[in-house]
């Protein structure tokens, strides 16, 4: 049985969260999902998985027409992602504060991306994680992860 939240608590939320691939073969996706629940949210699916075009066009529609688009597709399916959907009170900021800036030579340390990342020189910011930056994206990007949800 569930029982109805206080009146004055914020909703909980949903966000979806990708160890991108540099974060899966750099054996990186454990230590990612260790800080999600130590940070005290939730999991609510994870599954790895390789993706295709189809799926990262959609989940990259705001960036169409930008340069770094086609590259940062091409990255995005090099090798399995492992898609996550964690949640809490205020999850999508705080995954974004736990996440780092995105470019991760400036990320603070203590952050995801300030601990774990660097730049490497390549034509796409390799910066080990997604997470959702809004209710309306991380719900449009729950659906096309996970549909069943
Ligand atoms: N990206 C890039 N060059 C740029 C901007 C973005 O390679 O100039 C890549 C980077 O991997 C980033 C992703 O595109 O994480 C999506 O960009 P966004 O601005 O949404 O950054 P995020 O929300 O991931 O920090």
């Amino acid at each position: 049985t569930q029982t109805a939240p206080q009146a004055d608590a914020p909703q909980t939320e949903r966000t979806l969260i990708l160890v991108k691939p540099d974060g899966v073969r750099r054996g990186l996706a454990g230590e990612i999902l260790r800080r999600v629940e130590a940070k005290g949210y939730t999991l609510v699916a994870v599954e790895l998985r390789t993706a295709d075009d189809a799926l990262l066009g959609a989940h990259y529609a705001e960036h169409e027409g930008k340069p770094f688009l086609a590259p940062l597709v091409d990255f995005m399916k090099s090798g399995p992602v492992l898609a996550v959907v964690a949640e809490g009170q205020r999850v999508i900021e705080g995954f974004r504060t736990l996440a780092g800036a995105t470019d991760p030579t400036v990320a603070p340390p203590g952050t995801i991306r300030g601990d774990l990342g660097r730049d490497w020189g390549l034509k796409v910011i390799q910066n080990l994680v997604h997470g959702s930056d809004s209710v309306e994206s991380a719900q449009r990007e729950i659906g096309l992860w996970f549909p069943s949800l």
